[in-house]
């Protein structure tokens, strides 16, 4: 009994830290919106190729949505890192702002914070090295900034751990609905799920395969494999396996082959 007791004393202490975080973000939201400069949106120009291909309608659309999550979310430095700066900011913004680019006011509420990483960084729940992460329990994205950086660096390699760490977070924030978020349409997810089983197994078997062995993990490591690769490597995609590349279009409500020039 008081085990019970205690955990929903726990859990009412959760849900209340979480439900002021949430408040605090949306009070600053209104009060003080980011707002994207010129000087940034021509970084964005430079360094972000989805925002620079895309068509002229939907940059507006890109910006405004940008400066909801960069309103929205707090970008923390850890790890030693001195400080995130506006253009690391501004690049994990655009990162996010692309991958949920096809809903209307999706900003994946619960993921409130960012954590950014100057390298790899030791976790000693695994006692292992990451790239990423993201913790659902604590609504964290996590990123070391040097593998963020090398994701960008080729936007065609189908390798980015800003778009990995956010299609994770997409996925888990389908299950969590406190956020009063809604991502994924049910039939849109029984679609797409139907063709993952054949791909696992051909990752799993070794034969030959488009996606990358990680991706033969789970189904959560294969879902952040085929976003990074819907993303960076569209066409290739498209041209391997036309329904689950389709299948994502539906899931994301965007297919970047059509988004941009
Ligand atoms: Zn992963």
């Amino acid at each position: 009994m008081a085990t019970t007791l205690g955990g929903c004393h726990f859990c009412f202490l959760m849900l209340s830290s979480y439900l002021l975080i949430q408040f605090i973000n949306e009070a600053r939201w209104r009060l003080f919106p980011r707002k994207v400069t010129p000087q940034e949106i021509r970084f964005l120009d430079a360094h972000f190729p989805y925002f620079s291909k895309l068509k002229p309608i939907h940059r507006k659309e890109f910006l405004e949505k940008l400066e909801t999550i960069l309103s929205t979310k707090k970008f923390v430095a850890r790890g030693g890192l001195e400080e995130v700066t506006e253009e690391m900011e501004i690049l994990i913004g655009a990162t996010i702002t692309m991958v949920i680019f096809g809903w209307k006011n999706l900003r994946l509420a619960h993921f409130h914070t960012v954590l950014v990483y100057p390298n790899t960084y030791f976790s000693t729940v695994n006692q292992v090295y990451h790239r990423g992460e993201v913790n659902p329990k604590h609504g964290l994205i996590v990123v070391s900034w040097k593998c963020f950086v090398e994701g960008l660096a080729n936007p065609s390699d189908g390798l980015n751990v800003g778009i990995h760490e956010v299609a994770h977070a997409l996925k888990l924030a389908n299950w969590i609905h406190t956020d009063n978020e809604q991502e994924f349409s049910p039939q849109s997810w029984a679609n797409y799920n139907q063709w993952v089983p054949n791909e696992l197994e051909k990752i799993r078997s070794g034969s030959s395969s488009f996606f990358r062995e990680s991706a033969g993990l789970n189904e959560h490591e294969f879902f952040a494999v085929a976003v990074e690769s819907f993303f960076e490597r569209s066409l290739e995609f498209k041209n391997y396996h036309p329904q689950l590349y389709t299948a994502l279009v539906h899931l994301l409500r965007q297919d970047p082959l059509v988004l941009m020039n």
